[in-house]
């Protein structure tokens, strides 16, 4: 289960979201949700002013294709500030075409659906549920990242009160 969470705070708007084991899990479903974070932590360790946005793609993609894994195309990071979805879209996927290189002050998300199967997902006729195509579990992370003058900072952080990890 994905656990979304979204604060608002005089004006500002963060963005963060963790998945979870409902009952006992099988190793591999553990070994998707803790590879799903790694993506998520690699690329988020490699932000700084300077780098493309197009290179999360690249470093997630690598990582997730490395552990038998997809990821999903159609969801995205993105900016956010006083708008809660704003530019830049931030695709998670390898060789993806997206513009533009962080500059300190940016602040954006990073949450990549590493999905068990293929990557093609689609979404019910609620409009609102999405699955994958194939039917095959998926898992994401998600941080909002603030880039700095010495490379970045995590303001969705846990803190020292957090639990931990249920999967490492
Ligand atoms: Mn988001
Ligand atoms: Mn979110």
């Amino acid at each position: 289960m994905n656990l979304d969470v979204t604060a608002y705070y005089k004006g500002y708007h963060g963005d963060l979201n963790e998945t979870f084991a409902v009952g006992k899990v099988d190793d591999e479903s553990r070994k998707l949700v803790r590879t799903a974070y790694e993506c998520m932590m690699m690329a988020i360790e490699q932000t700084k002013p300077g780098m493309p946005f197009a290179e999360i793609g690249m470093i997630i993609g690598r990582y997730a294709k490395r552990n038998g894994f997809s990821v999903d195309k159609t969801y995205c990071g993105h900016g956010i500030n006083t708008l809660f979805h704003t530019a830049p879209t931030i695709p998670h996927y390898a060789h993806n075409n997206t513009s533009g290189s962080m500059k300190a002050g940016n602040i954006f998300t990073i949450e990549p659906m590493i999905n068990a199967g293929g990557h093609e997902d689609r979404c019910w006729p609620d409009e609102w549920t999405v699955v994958t195509r194939d039917g095959k579990r998926s898992a994401q992370f998600e941080h909002t990242i603030l880039i700095s003058e010495a490379g970045h900072e995590i303001l969705t952080a846990r803190n020292e009160s957090s639990n931990p990890l249920w999967f490492l």
